[in-house]
């Protein structure tokens, strides 16, 4: 066992210590559990600084996940969309290529909540055939391997699958999707950042939802991905509860550039079933990022993004800052609320 792994063997994944920790009932942990899985690491447990903080509600079942019968097991469509097991085409130039079911933490909020932690939902076979339909699709020029999570397989095995995607001729970049910087930064090895660079060009997207996740060890998991010219994204959802305020986004943006990471969406949550107590209006996204424009870099904004529902892709959501289209001039408000006539020349 590598270090990584034997400190992931650490990782809670019954119900009896996690109701004894945070005082809940055992039933109701046992209840959830059975239908969606939990897996708290030893790391992601000690950002948890007290019951009910934005880390917690990320990490620790709750009841309402089975009690709310709100939304859908799969509202993005990825299932009719997927011409193989495993693999989603949505978009004209680029697939989503699932390559593990396992997480280094299930987060309750989780899209893919109807398939993380099953063992049969993905594996060598359904890889195998997803690499299959890549090498014969000639329009596809990116690969995004996601899951689960994909830095959950060994080196051995990413170096496996990264290998026979970068003998694609066709295939020009590759995207991985994880959040072991965050929920898992031990997983960020030197070995393993030298054995991605080279694939390039490979981009990594982190999936970072609070301020409190930007710790000295995700900021190192961070960097040596950087040094070896990773380029360095991170998608955050909208959570209820979590980081639905002005302050909270702003703060982790900021974060996130001075740790060489690019804000890439902020998502509106779907409507996946079991995550309903997460939701929060359109209209709070839309003001969190007037928050935003003009008031920080340009560099700290994100796509405000609605994934919808029925498969119809990611759409971004702007603020409107044109009150009115005239012939001849457009009225705009700047980001501070004053009007602007702006002649067309
Ligand atoms: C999100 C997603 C992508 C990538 O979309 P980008 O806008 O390029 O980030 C590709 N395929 C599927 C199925 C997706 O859900
Ligand atoms: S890491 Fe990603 S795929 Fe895994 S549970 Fe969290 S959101 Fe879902």
């Amino acid at each position: 066992m590598t270090l990584w792994q034997r400190i992931l063997s650490k990782s809670i994944t019954g119900a009896k210590q996690i109701a004894q920790t945070f005082d809940i009932n055992i039933e109701d942990i046992k209840r959830v559990i059975r239908k969606y899985p939990m897996r708290i690491n030893p790391y992601y447990l000690s950002l948890i600084k007290k019951k009910g903080d934005p880390i917690y509600k990320q990490a620790i079942p709750d009841i309402r996940e089975i009690q709310d019968d709100r939304g859908i097991d799969d509202p993005l469509n990825e299932e009719e969309m997927s011409p193989v097991p495993g693999l989603t085409h949505k978009y004209p130039d680029r697939v989503l290529l699932l390559v593990s079911s396992q997480c280094f933490m299930y987060c309750r909020f989780c899209n893919r909540k109807r398939k993380v932690g099953d063992p049969n939902a993905v594996n060598m076979k359904t890889i195998q055939e997803g690499i299959s339909y890549i090498k014969a699709n000639k329009d596809i020029r990116e690969v995004l391997i996601s899951g689960g999570d994909p830095l959950f397989l060994t080196d051995k095995q990413l170096y496996q699958i990264l290998t026979q995607l970068k003998s694609i001729s066709h295939v020009e970049i590759i995207r991985i999707g994880t959040r072991a910087p965050c929920t898992f930064p031990q997983r960020i090895t030197k070995r393993l950042a030298n054995m991605l660079s080279r694939f390039h060009p490979l981009y990594i997207i982190i999936h970072f939802n609070h301020p409190n996740e930007i710790t000295y060890e995700a900021s190192i998991a961070c960097s040596r991905l950087a040094n070896v010219g990773i380029p360095l994204a991170s998608q955050t959802v909208l959570l209820k509860g979590v980081n639905d305020d002005s302050d909270t986004i702003k703060t982790l943006m900021r974060r996130l550039v001075s740790i060489r990471v690019r804000p890439y969406y902020l998502f509106y949550p779907d409507y996946v079933k079991g995550t309903a107590h997460f939701w929060v209006s359109i209209k709070k996204g839309l003001d969190i990022m007037k928050s935003l424009y003009g008031y920080v870099s340009g560099l700290c904004i994100p796509y405000f993004a609605i994934d919808l529902v029925g498969g119809g892709g990611k759409i971004p959501l702007l603020p409107n800052y044109v009150k009115e289209k005239k012939k001849d001039k457009w009225i705009i408000k700047n980001y501070k609320g004053k009007i602007f006539e702006f002649t067309l020349l």
